[in-house]
């Protein structure tokens, strides 16, 4: 495949970059193979903990000349990123889509994503700005500034394997940290390739080796980064299991984490929703990355005066979805990650039937030769009462829950009564209902959209989610501060020395 060349993949990669040159490591590979088709692309090392310990001396090292560059220079060599991800757009795109199994056009967005939060970062890196305050004390200046923090550690999901990471690093480098990359142990070979493309970049521009690391292995490489002192930002994105683990790790030894965990997103279609744009953004919601997005639409609470319209129009348009190869265009979905995904949504069926769903689209595994990697499922919905235990959970699949109401203040409760709060929308013309859904009392979730379905964030706005989503904030408005430390600074110009709060101290 062209494209794995194009982007320096070979049949076995050493998986311990500091930027501009690998480590050796062992001889411990993770395989990575493609739900696609089943077949093996790649293997990459894993990181050795006599590695890690070299990737993190070179970290420290690198940090100290890094953050002694002005910002607008950080800035630009993100620009250079950027350019090289311009160039190199199709082929990471592809390989995105290979190695996860989502859809090209969503392969291809998610690097459009990166290269968006590099134009962001570039200009960023002329605004890290503090604020000024009028002192209490005469002939006093007070004011506050952003340093750079150090060594940020970031651990990455499978399911958005290059973004998550550009969305972190990119921001991380302007502020003038280093970043050590753990990638997940299902798609490292997208990590491998976004390595190469900035190594590149940085190896031309001098910028000292080791302000952009990449490790690999499984759960234990990320514990080795929330485990240590020397890292002072951990930035994990994975499951709400993970997210716990990570916090209690890093909070042992007083470090900072931001954590972008599960979600359980609804939207709520009132009976003033336009449905031309309400079917498209469930479908699209619910089965997009065949319902592998932290934003997935899970569940859908519908006024009862258009449940039946609703349904009838949502399992019609199912029946035209196109399972397949989704690096061939024609498909709207592809495959899950692999086959214990497989079974977590089978599991999830059995439950829900158990628990008393019932079934309007039946979901199941599909067979023959275009799905032999035994990871293609159907897109399927459930009718539930909204309190079931299934619903509660985030099954990481296309299952979509349809869900009845009668009053806005009922549909706002039962949206809210899900211990995760990442992404909510209301479908809705009628000004007091968007209105009230965005008010105080009303979505308890980080991204509350109207007429706009819960998955497909832009980068401008700050990203993530409360409860056990874990309350982190990335990528645009002040995101950018989780990546520094802040200083407040008192300058006295006087000749006196008046103590804060009138205290007298006469000597
Ligand atoms: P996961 O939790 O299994 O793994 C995520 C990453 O964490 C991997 O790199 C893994 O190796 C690492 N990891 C696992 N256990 C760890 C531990 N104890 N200590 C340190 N590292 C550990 O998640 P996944 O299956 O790759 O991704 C799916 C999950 O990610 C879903 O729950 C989804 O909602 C969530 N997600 C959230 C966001 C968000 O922004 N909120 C974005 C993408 C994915």
């Amino acid at each position: 495949m062209e494209f794995l060349q194009k982007l320096g993949i070979t049949s076995e990669n050493k998986g311990t970059g500091t930027g501009q040159s690998w480590l050796s490591a062992g001889n411990n590979n993770i395989r990575s193979l493609s739900p696609v088709d089943g077949k093996l692309i790649g293997s990459v090392q894993a990181t050795t903990r006599a590695d890690y310990e070299e990737v993190i001396q070179k970290a420290q090292q690198a940090f100290k000349e890094w953050r002694l560059w002005p910002a607008p220079k950080r800035g630009e060599m993100v620009r250079l990123i950027g350019e090289e991800l311009r160039k190199n757009k199709e082929n990471l795109g592809k390989l995105v889509s290979y190695e996860m199994g989502k859809s090209l056009q969503e392969g291809l967005g998610e690097v459009q994503e990166m290269i968006d939060i590099c134009d962001f970062a570039i200009g960023l890196s002329r605004q890290l700005h503090g604020l000024t305050m009028h002192s209490e004390r005469p002939g006093h200046r007070m004011y506050e500034q952003y340093h750079p923090l150090g060594l940020v550690g970031i651990i990455s999901a499978f399911n958005f394997p290059v973004a998550v990471w550009s969305w972190n690093a990119m921001l991380a480098w302007v502020c003038g940290d280093v970043c050590i990359w753990k990638p997940s142990e299902k798609t490292p070979l997208c990590g491998i390739a976004c390595q190469h493309i900035v190594a590149k970049v940085f190896r031309e521009n001098q910028v000292p080796e080791g302000v952009s690391c990449l490790i690999n292995g499984t759960a234990e490489a990320g514990e080795w980064l929330a485990a240590d002192c020397s890292i002072p930002l951990v930035s994990a994105t994975g499951s709400t299991r993970m997210g716990k683990a990570v916090a209690t790790m890093v909070a042992q030894r007083l470090g900072r984490s931001l954590l972008e965990l599960g979600g359980n997103n609804a939207i709520i279609i009132s009976k003033d929703a336009d449905l031309n744009i309400a079917i498209p953004a469930a479908v699209f919601g619910a089965v997009g990355t065949a319902g592998q997005r932290c934003t997935t639409t899970r569940r859908l609470i519908i006024h009862e005066d258009i449940y039946d319209v609703f349904k009838e129009k949502l399992v019609k348009a199912y029946q035209q979805l196109k399972i397949g190869d989704p690096l061939d265009t024609r498909n709207h979905v592809g495959p899950l990650i692999d086959k214990a995904a497989v079974d977590a949504y089978n599991n999830a069926i059995a439950a829900c039937i158990q628990q008393g769903g019932q079934f309007v689209v039946k979901g199941g595994m599909l067979e023959g030769e275009n799905f032999s990697s035994g990871c293609y499922v159907r897109p399927c919905i459930a009718e539930v009462a909204h309190n079931l235990p299934i619903v509660h959970t985030e099954t990481f699949a296309p299952i979509l829950y349809l869900i009845r109401y009668k009053e806005l203040e009922e549909a706002i409760a039962i949206q809210n009564s899900v211990p995760q709060g990442l992404s909510s929308a209301i479908m809705t013309n009628n000004i007091r209902e968007s209105e009230q859904f965005l008010a105080h009392n009303g979505s308890d979730c980080g991204i509350a959209n109207v007429n706009i379905g819960t998955s497909g964030a832009e980068i401008g706005g700050a990203f993530g989610g409360e409860k056990e989503t874990g309350g982190g904030r990335e990528s645009g408005s002040d995101a950018w501060k989780n990546y520094m430390r802040r200083q407040t600074n008192t300058i006295n110009y006087s000749t006196q020395l008046p103590l804060a709060q009138g205290i007298q101290f006469d000597l």
